[in-house]
């Protein structure tokens, strides 16, 4: 990756450079934010800074910067795993702690960047938190993340975080459109079937994916809604649905259809105040049966 002087018209950069001129840089920093391209190429830039050997770091011509352009500085450490939930896990974590106490090598920093921590769970970020206290003098973590709302007070209280912006489209991570319909009609369809079995086996989707029920349930309240307008002779304006809302206005009262909206209402609230994700599927099932 190529190292370049860093951007002083960005507020960020700016902010950044002045730490590492002044040689105040923090021990640990969270880039978080725009895309993980973006935040990779500041972490290098920054890693570059920490190694070179002159004033003007990174000048890009040093051996020190030479290295971290060809990504093979023996003193710059990346660690990176997927962005999924526990990824970083605290074995990586301990074998980064042990590294961390031998000193450099061949410049006068050890730099860890450490891509998608935010994926480091509880134990994990206990166990980078022992080292962030007390950290050797020569060594800079740099943390990478899309957002820093997964770190515990503790872990940010120890860093200094660095915002770059909003965190870009092409890491949107919203589920296929396609796939929430599936799963939204499979469940509004169930409720027709007399069996409460078939509510059951449309629900199986969400049993492993917490958030396409989150994303699906306003839109089983939404089909039941454009019901509930079929019901009242209003217009159905929305053409997602098909002609599921008509067949469910054949099937079901206006009373169950009211009361199917509130069930999605409760579960919606129950998933926002955390509740546990295998009950709030259960309860989805129950609920919704007990509407009908
Ligand atoms: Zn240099």
């Amino acid at each position: 990756m190529a190292i370049r002087p860093f951007n002083t018209e960005n507020p960020v950069e700016k902010s950044i450079a002045g730490a590492l001129y002044s040689r105040r840089f923090p021990h640990a920093v969270i880039l978080e934010g725009a895309s993980p391209e973006e935040r990779m190429s500041l972490a290098k830039n920054i890693a570059a800074a920490l190694v070179c050997t002159n004033a003007d770091a990174p000048c890009g011509v040093c051996p020190n910067c030479k290295k971290a352009s060809a990504d093979s500085h023996a003193d710059i450490l990346l660690y990176s795993v997927e962005d999924k939930p526990k990824a970083f896990k605290v074995d990586i974590v301990r074998e980064i702690r042990s590294k961390a106490y031998i000193v450099p090598n061949e410049a006068e920093r050890k730099v860890f960047i450490l891509e998608n921590s935010h994926t480091m769970g509880v134990e994990g970020q206990n166990a980078i938190l022992k080292i962030l206290e007390e950290p050797p003098a020569y060594v800079n973590f740099i943390l990478l993340c899309s957002s820093k709302s997964g770190f515990l007070p503790t872990v940010l209280s120890r860093s200094v975080v660095y915002n770059l912006g909003q965190t870009s489209s092409s890491e949107d991570d919203s589920l296929p459109r396609e796939k929430i319909l599936d799963a939204a009609k499979g469940v509004a369809l169930s409720v027709t079937e007399l069996n409460d079995f078939e509510t059951v086996k449309a629900a199986a989707v969400f049993e492993k994916d917490a958030k396409l029920l989150r994303e699906s349930l306003p839109v089983i309240q939404e089909i039941f809604a454009a019901s509930l307008r079929i019901k009242y002779n209003a217009e159905d304006e929305n053409s997602e649905f098909g002609t599921l809302p008509s067949v469910l206005a054949q099937k079901l009262s206006r009373r169950s259809l009211l009361e199917l909206i509130e069930a999605t209402d409760l579960l919606m609230n129950s998933i926002k105040l955390n509740a546990n994700h295998n009950l709030t599927v259960t309860a989805l099932c129950t609920r919704l049966r007990k509407a009908i």
